[in-house]
């Protein structure tokens, strides 16, 4: 195997350097990954493309970028106990300590331990790379039915969705309106879609994203973000609103209108990260019984859920990646991703570059 790889690193001016460096060992506990597929997330272009903007769990460490990593295993460390030379992975993107009370909880996007919770692509080397060193502990099998790009798409978005979509629970009888329909408000409109909701309205301030959204079948109605919106869906829902909302904008004024577009009773979850938002707690949700759920990425026992899920619902990540990248290319996916002109943008390797 080679003794050097490319991999991508973001300076924080809107530009990506593709550097020269050394394939990793493995450890103990650690495996090396081919990369396949790795898709890029708008947390990178928000707190690391234009400017170094995150702290704490979304502070860059000037690593290899790429938080969204599915790969086969061509290396396998000592000490390793389930996965093997071979299996095609997903990687949840956050390795934590394993011992504090959230990384037992398997939500390791939350662990409390300052020296050992690191991100991939944040904190530790990302998947914008030719091979990527993952500890075993952080692996998700990928079954056969999915491809690797249906995976990346599983290591951030969409199981960041189907955490969001359970805590509120979606059935039959839901209208769901879901406010920005960039790749996770997407995401959020194929899972709801899949958990049987009636109707999918969605709204967004990008035309493209509203043609998408429409060409994909994904929203049954879509709505130009603005002031009209509330109305639009008490119009559209015979006068009393949707029974669940999902933000997925972080805009303030479409955050405001997803609790006010939902019904008495209904449910509200934030998926969106970033800004601000003002509402009237007693006219907007108190005397309306409404909650609002905040939702940060997901658990590792529920992603393996997801998966399994995705394969029962033949449903297909993928299908929302609308433009494919060599590593060669990266600069062009992280300046296209930006634009917000696509659906998602990955990168890809060996027979995901199609
Ligand atoms: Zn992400
Ligand atoms: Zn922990």
């Amino acid at each position: 195997m080679a003794q050097s790889m490319r991999g991508a690193y973001l300076p924080g001016n809107s530009t990506v350097e593709l550097r020269e460096v050394a394939v990793p060992e493995v450890g103990h506990g650690e495996v090396l990954l081919r990369m396949k597929a790795s898709t890029i997330c708008g947390s990178d272009i928000r707190c690391i493309y234009h400017e170094h903007l995150g702290k704490g769990p979304e502070g860059y460490q000037g690593l290899i970028a790429g938080h969204e990593p599915a790969g086969q295993i061509v290396r396998v460390g000592p000490g390793c106990r389930r996965f093997q030379e071979g299996d095609r992975v997903i990687v949840y993107h956050i390795s934590g300590c394993g011992v504090c009370n959230d990384c037992r909880r398997g939500y390791m996007i939350s662990c409390t331990s300052q020296k050992y919770r690191r991100a991939y692509g944040w904190q530790r080397d990302g998947g914008m790379a030719d091979y990527l060193l993952a500890e075993e502990k952080d692996l998700v099998a990928l079954p056969n039915e999915l491809t690797y790009a249906d995976g990346a798409q599983v290591a951030c978005g969409f199981g960041t969705v189907y955490e969001g979509l359970q805590k509120i629970g979606i059935c039959g009888d839901h209208d769901v309106f879901i406010t920005g329909l960039g790749p996770v408000g997407l995401a959020t409109a194929a899972l709801a879609r899949k958990m049987g909701a009636r109707r999918i309205i969605g709204s967004d301030i990008i035309p493209k994203r509203l043609e998408i959204a429409r060409e994909l079948d994904l929203c049954d109605i879509v709505l130009a973000s603005g002031p009209d919106n509330v109305s639009q869906v008490l119009d559209l829902t015979g006068g009393l609103g949707v029974e669940r909302a999902v933000d997925c904008s972080a805009n303030d004024s479409a955050r405001a209108t997803a609790i006010r577009a939902t019904r008495k009773w209904g449910r509200i979850v934030f998926l969106g990260e970033g800004g601000r938002v003002e509402f009237n707690p007693s006219p907007d949700i108190i005397h309306d019984q409404k909650t609002i759920y905040g939702s940060w990425v997901t658990s590792i026992w529920l992603m393996e859920e997801l998966v399994d899920r995705l394969v029962r619902w033949n449903l297909h990540p993928a299908g929302l990646i609308t433009h494919r990248f060599a590593l060669d290319t990266v600069s062009q996916a992280y300046s296209l991703m930006s634009s917000g002109q696509c659906g998602k943008v990955a990168v890809c390797f060996d027979e995901e570059l199609i």
